[in-house]
């Protein structure tokens, strides 16, 4: 997204001096806003359209603990202890929303999820899965055909030979989880239609220039996840660009909607769950074509959704009516966890995000989280080094 000279050049911008500046109005625009009103500390958000125009008003609606993928497999990517603290997070993710009256959103379920494996690679990593997460701690189920979920289509696809299920899980509208922390918001302002164009620091503090407003701060926190690098051009190839491609159908034959959990399967890449009434939603499929899928532009493909509805004709039916086709632009790190850094341009402004497929199960914590650290200047354990590394400050615990 980029702002044309003209459109910079407003004749009146509005000037708001404040504490912190946030810019963006998602899951964790608004969350790091909440965190500033905690602290009793003045902010403003600036967002370029509105809240939860893109992948916070977009996504699956999983509040999962964990990762799509599954334990063990995390853990061979990032080590033990870092995958039992991302799983922790997760856990306390949803706790804190919890705590904040989420389960007073509309949408809201207690809706355990499952990781089925459809394959038999998948099948052993999620028997160690479960062990592993046992031996770590964390409650887990794993479940087996005919003892799963007798009526659900899913298990009865035959296609699913081992369940993992994390049972305190919860499923929600994602639109409807950003009302609610926008809700929760009383002295924060939050001005919308105003793309920001320019951070600039000196020695007095950072001024943000959006469309028709300026915002002088002493510092700023860029939650823009999937466009960081059109403000701060250090994440280019950091924080990537992915599409992600979903739809909802109503299978003719009501029952058939009635899925016991939020499923996710094929190592994660699709993810299927209950809707609205009658109705099921799905996603994923991105590696059907996946260097398509490597964009910001908000479209559905015909490849992706192709892929999408043989799913539906695999797992549930091969009678249903789609009810709704639309995609949106994840922010991908290349080891699938948040950053939370101060950037190159100065100190005093930070970057959290990079939530790859998982903010709306992480991104609330994160985002308070990257509040402490700015202010505190506090290492985070989503620190990033120049090089692309991890610091050995971002180790498991330290928050
Ligand atoms: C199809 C799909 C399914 C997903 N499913 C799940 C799921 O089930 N569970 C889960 O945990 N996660 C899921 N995710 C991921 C989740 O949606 C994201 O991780 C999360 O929404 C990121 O939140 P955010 O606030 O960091 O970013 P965003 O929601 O992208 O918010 C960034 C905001 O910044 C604004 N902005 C951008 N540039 C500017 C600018 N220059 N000036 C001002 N504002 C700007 C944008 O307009 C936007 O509102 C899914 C994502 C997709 C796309």
């Amino acid at each position: 997204m980029t702002v044309s000279l003209w459109q910079q050049r407003s004749p009146t911008p509005e000037r708001t001096d404040t504490a912190v500046a946030i810019i963006g109005a998602g899951i964790s625009g608004l969350s790091a806003a909440i965190e500033c009103e905690a602290r009793n500390i003045p902010c403003v958000v600036l967002e370029a359209e509105y809240p939860a125009s893109k992948a916070s008003g977009r996504n699956a609606g999983y509040l999962m603990r964990g990762a799509a993928e599954n334990y063990a497999a995390a853990i061979e990517d990032l080590g033990r202890d870092r995958a039992r603290f991302l799983w922790r997070w997760t856990e306390d993710n949803l706790k804190a929303l919890r705590a904040l009256g989420l389960e007073s959103v509309p949408s809201f379920e207690d809706r355990p999820s499952c990781l089925a494996a459809t394959l038999d690679d998948e099948a052993d990593q999620l028997e160690r899965s479960a062990r592993l997460l046992a031996d770590d701690g964390f409650e887990t189920q794993l479940l087996r055909p005919g003892a799963a979920a007798p009526d659900d289509p899913v298990w009865n696809s035959g296609h699913a030979s081992v369940g993992l299920l994390n049972p305190h899980d919860a499923t929600c509208s994602p639109a409807e989880l950003v009302a609610f922390l926008q809700g929760k918001l009383e002295r924060t302002r939050v001005i919308t239609n105003a793309p920001v164009h320019a951070i600039e620091p000196d020695d007095k503090g950072v001024l943000i220039r959006a469309r028709a407003a300026e915002v002088a701060a002493d510092h700023a926190l860029v939650c823009t996840n999937a466009y960081a690098r059109h403000l701060l051009p250090e994440l280019e190839g950091v924080v990537t660009p992915n599409r992600g491609q979903m739809l909802s159908f109503r299978p003719h034959d009501p029952a058939l909607a009635d899925l016991a959990y939020a499923y996710y399967i094929n190592h994660g890449s699709e993810y299927i769950r209950p809707g609205r009434p009658g109705e099921i939603i799905l996603g994923g499929a991105r590696k059907s074509d996946e260097h398509a899928e490597r964009t910001d532009t908000d479209a559905v493909t015909r490849t992706v959704q192709h892929t999408l509805e043989q799913w539906i004709r695999t797992l549930i039916t091969d009678r249903y009516t789609v009810t709704a086709r639309w995609a949106g632009i994840m922010g991908f790190t290349p080891d699938a966890v948040p950053i939370v850094k101060p950037t190159a341009l100065d100190p005093r402004v930070w970057f959290c995000g990079g939530l790859t497929g998982h903010g709306m199960s992480m991104g609330h914590t994160t985002a308070r989280h990257a509040v402490h650290a700015m202010l505190d200047s506090t290492p985070s354990p989503f620190g990033l080094n120049p090089d692309g590394t991890r610091p050995a400050a971002a180790s498991p615990g330290a928050r």
